[in-house]
């Protein structure tokens, strides 16, 4: 299993980054960075009842609640998984994303759940998928809340991040039309304002706090 402190540590430049009397500013920066595209909540899409077809006379709210024939539903987060992956010095693997939401950014390894499957079954396909490297081990981190847009309608998503170690970084390969590029850094502001989620970005901080400690 990957242990943490065995991560070459990025402290001093992680001190001055983060300790800084304009962390302030960087935060406001980051937030106007960080792309949550616009959208409808798709709680607000709902504009008949499933069961009984009737049009629903109160829409946007959670649960959708059926007036004429009783049905509910609620609008649950689906899950999705982050990795992050580290070099033998210690450097993030960051992937420039192809298309949108965040086309440009960055973004960790992942995606989004299946039904049916365990989010460490899908922490190792989308990291195959991605970017063709295999995950030998893995170690959950923290969670945040993040959204995605699915063709104008915003999801709500429960971001999982793991820590990863991999056979090898050789295979690393791009999924075409998903990704234009990768790049290995420790990852300063300048990388941090430039993810395309605000959840990866929090997953990031995180990571880099603990590898500080
Ligand atoms: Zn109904």
């Amino acid at each position: 299993m990957l242990s943490v402190t065995s991560v070459v540590k990025p402290a001093i430049l992680y001190s001055a980054l983060f300790r800084n009397p304009k962390t302030d500013m960087a935060k406001r920066k980051a937030k106007s960075a960080s792309r949550t595209p616009p959208g409808k909540p798709i709680r607000k899409a709902w504009k008949f009842c499933p069961r009984c077809g009737v049009t629903a006379t109160k829409t946007g709210r959670n649960p959708f609640s059926c007036t004429a024939c009783g049905f509910t539903h609620y609008f649950a987060p689906v899950s999705a998984v982050g990795a992050i992956a580290t070099d033998p010095e210690g450097q993030v693997l960051l992937l420039v994303r192809a298309k949108d939401p965040g086309k440009g950014m960055y973004g960790l390894p992942g995606g989004f759940v299946d039904a049916g499957e365990t989010a460490e079954e899908a922490l190792r396909r989308e990291v195959l998928e991605e970017v063709q490297l295999s995950v030998t081990s893995y170690r959950y981190l923290v969670s945040y809340p993040n959204e995605y847009n699915f063709n104008g309608f915003v999801l709500p998503v429960t971001d999982m991040f793991f820590v990863i170690e991999v056979e090898s970084f050789d295979s690393i390969s791009l999924m075409d039309g998903e990704i234009d590029a990768w790049h290995f850094c420790h990852p300063t502001r300048r990388e941090l304002n430039r993810m395309a989620f605000e959840s990866n970005r929090k997953a990031l901080e995180f990571f880099l706090a603990s590898v500080e400690r």
